[in-house]
């Protein structure tokens, strides 16, 4: 019979004095119901992810909308702050989508990293702007961006880096845990409840609620979850329905749908305001204070 490391670990740790690291949370979930690891700090080792993902020569794509006053407000730091700990050592590509490409502030880029700027119409509300961005990303998916990355993450641009965030996150489909809601009971959770819109989930549906400001995956995995939340928000506009959420809904209901195979800590996507919470060890980004009288009009 085997031994589990982690079983044996915390006999061995009092009396090593070595580089031994214990690859365990026994306080946290760390794994679903079907099996996808849930990566919370100190559950994989940085070096061993950065290694496979040199190995497998990959381009990451990280796409970021920055529309109207969110551009000004947040794209600098998130560039900046991206450069300095998202996939470093790796080939990535940025795609920004914004409205006035020549407003996009001048960062520099380290070795193998290159940005490009896609212009997008400006929807009027800013609910429209965030459910717009489904269909603008299944369509690069299926154009340049599709063709020039293996994984690509989907980000809020109102939030930065503080910490690394790395190929460990990689998989074929990534949620966010959300970290408003991790801790709440399943019945509790804002998913939309109205069974006319196509993101409604019933009670005893849904596993756990997930944050639009992170997701990522394939290229393949990512058309569908997009064309998903294309379909969904379309057929809410034609019966004249937002769902609760709106775009985060749909994707809440696709990823109750199609099992998302890696899900990220609330440590990858953190909010200060929440306070201390022991389980939150190592956060990645972290959430602007919501500012939407100054972002919003
Ligand atoms: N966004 C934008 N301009 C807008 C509204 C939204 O660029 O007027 C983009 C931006 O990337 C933002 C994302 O859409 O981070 C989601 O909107 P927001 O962050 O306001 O939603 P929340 O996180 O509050 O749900
Ligand atoms: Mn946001």
């Amino acid at each position: 019979m085997g031994i589990c490391p982690t079983d044996i670990m915390p006999l061995l740790r009092d009396n090593f004095t070595g580089d031994l690291r214990h690859w365990a949370r026994p306080e946290v979930l760390t794994c679903t119901s079907w099996g996808a690891p849930i990566i919370w700090d100190d559950t994989f080792d940085p070096d061993v992810a950065q290694q496979e993902a040199r190995r497998q020569n990959l381009t990451i794509g990280l796409t970021v909308f920055a529309v109207g006053r969110y551009l000004e407000k947040y794209l600098k730091q998130f560039l900046e702050t991206a450069e300095q700990h998202f996939m470093v050592g790796q080939r990535v590509v940025y795609y920004i989508f914004t409205e006035r490409p020549e407003a996009v502030p001048h960062v520099a880029m380290g070795v193998g990293r290159q940005l490009r700027v896609e212009r997008v119409v400006r929807e009027r509300r800013w609910q429209d702007v965030s459910m717009a961005r489904m269909r603008t990303l299944h369509e690069a998916l299926g154009g340049r961006l599709g063709r020039e990355t293996d994984y690509v993450f989907c980000l809020d641009v109102d939030q930065h880096f503080v910490g690394h965030f790395g190929p460990e996150a990689l998989s074929d489909l990534v949620a966010q845990l959300h970290a408003w809601h991790y801790r709440w009971p399943r019945w509790l959770l804002p998913y939309e409840r109205n069974a006319r819109s196509a993101a409604a989930l019933f009670s005893g549906e849904g596993d756990f609620y997930y944050h639009a400001a992170v997701f990522g995956g394939s290229v393949a995995a990512l058309r569908q979850l997009t064309a998903h939340c294309v379909l969904g928000l379309q057929q809410d506009q034609e019966r004249g329905i937002e769902a609760l959420w709106h775009d985060e809904s749909h994707l809440n209901k696709f990823f109750w749908l199609h099992k998302p195979t890696k899900l990220l800590s609330p440590e990858f996507c953190w909010a200060q305001e929440i306070g201390w919470r022991t389980e939150i060890h190592h956060p990645r980004l972290l959430w602007a204070p919501k500012e939407y009288a100054l972002v919003r009009d």
